[in-house]
């Protein structure tokens, strides 16, 4: 059985590879800036001129010529000013300095700014009470970036501060890759829609929306394909929709050894080729990532929690690829615990807990009591699992462990 890391390499190779088979170039589209968030570039961000466009002073104060001012006390004739949006027209000479604001350019002849706390102004002179450095405060032209430069690569996702470099060289519109199309499938006779009143024995379809949110998070555009019963001909028909219409299939439950686990025995019909049928996880273990009509199909174990962890695990990165993005790593840190831990087995476990920062700023992890892969309750209060690796199954308190960050799951870590 592959380890999660093998699991997850599998599915990056794989995925790769049908991207990269594809015959047809990939889709992009042109959006406002405004609307781009959390999208991929397909053409990269360049420089449309030198960052800061000119010698731009950080601070408040005075432009000086540094010599002038070497020593602390120095006084010189102040000559006039430069604003934010409003430069100084003449050149500072010897003897001379100017009032300048943050953001203002640095005239020519200046080489220093003072900043204002170290300055008095009286009677058209400035007096410095400390001395002044060739270059401080100033961010030379182009010091940033070079106008020509690529700023931002192809394939980059778009958060806040890609944005804000998008906007700073002034791209109104972003040439961006199509979201992938993830078509989500649910299976099993015992459930039923959110709206309805399940029966003594009926529980309601909640991985559905789960993981259509978790596309929609991660990048992608979930196709909704309903609610399987546990029968071949109602399977294979939305399967067969998924595949037309969406680039990745996941599906969630019949995935398992049971008489009415019969995903795989559906796909292998539609004519699948698997990658694996299991995972040294737990929760999660049954997850199966194969290929079928040159898509990769995820099957993810039903349980709740087993269907949001084997997501982050293997349908995120495979996302990522066909987004055009680089895979996002998975957000471990170390952490120390906060009790001792006992679990036994040969599987990696993923311990629904939690993180906060302790005395000194370090990171401490409480697992969280939990009733096993179906206990959504105990999970809402989770910001992270904690990963206990084969084979290190007991810890003491105060040790250090690994833990799995949860992403884009909201009221996440404080
Ligand atoms: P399965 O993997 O199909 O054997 O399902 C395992 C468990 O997860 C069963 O208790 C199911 O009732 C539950 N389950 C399966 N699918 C869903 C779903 N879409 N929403 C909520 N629970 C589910
Ligand atoms: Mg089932």
């Amino acid at each position: 059985m592959l380890s999660y890391d093998e699991a997850r390499r599998k599915v990056i190779e794989v995925t790769s590879a049908l991207k990269h088979e594809r015959q047809h170039p990939p889709v992009t589209e042109t959006l406002e800036l405004a609307r781009a968030c959390g999208r991929v570039l397909a053409q990269p961000v360049i420089a449309d001129r030198d960052y800061p466009p000119f010698d731009r002073s950080t601070r408040d104060g005075f432009a000086v010529r540094a010599q002038d001012a070497a020593a602390p006390g120095a006084s010189l004739a102040c000559v006039g000013e430069s604003k934010a949006g409003t430069a100084f027209s003449g050149t500072v000479g010897s003897g001379e300095c100017i009032e300048i604001m943050t953001g203002a350019a640095v005239p020519p002849g200046a080489d220093a700014v003072v900043m204002v706390e170290f300055a008095q102004l009286a009677e058209g002179r400035a007096t410095f009470e400390r001395g002044a450095e060739r270059g401080q405060n100033i961010v030379p032209r182009g010091r940033e970036a070079c106008a020509g430069q690529e700023l931002l690569a192809a394939g980059a996702r778009l958060g806040v501060t890609e944005m804000s470099l998008a906007a700073q060289v002034g791209q109104r519109n972003v040439n961006v890759f199509a979201r992938p199309r993830v078509a989500v499938l649910s299976t099993g006779d015992e459930l039923v829609e959110i709206a309805a009143t399940p029966g003594p024995l009926q529980i309601r379809n909640s991985n559905g929306l789960a993981l259509e949110t978790l596309v929609t998070l991660g990048g992608g555009e979930a196709v909704s394909l309903g609610n399987a019963a546990d029968e071949l001909a109602d399977l294979r028909r939305r399967l067969e929709r998924g595949l037309q219409e969406a680039d990745m299939l996941v599906i969630t439950g019949g995935v398992s050894k049971g008489k009415y686990d019969l995903v795989e025995a559906v796909l292998a019909e539609l004519g699948a080729e698997f990658f694996f049928d299991a995972v040294a996880i737990r929760p999660g273990q049954p997850a199966v990532f194969g290929r079928c009509a040159g898509k990769p199909v995820l099957g993810l174990p039903g349980n709740p929690i087993s269907s949001m962890v084997t997501f982050e695990l293997f349908a995120q990165p495979a996302m990522d690829i066909l987004s055009g993005a680089q895979v996002q790593p998975l957000l471990m840190l170390r952490a120390r615990l906060a009790q001792p831990v006992r679990e036994k087995g040969k599987m990696t476990r993923f311990l629904p807990a939690r993180v906060r920062q302790a005395g000194g700023g370090e990171a401490e992890v409480s697992v969280l009591p939990w009733q096993g892969s179906g206990d959504v309750v105990a999970l809402s209060q989770a910001n992270a699992f904690l990963v206990v690796p084969p084979e290190k199954s007991e810890w003491e308190a105060g040790e250090y462990a690994m833990v799995l960050l949860r992403r884009g799951f909201g009221g996440e870590w404080c």
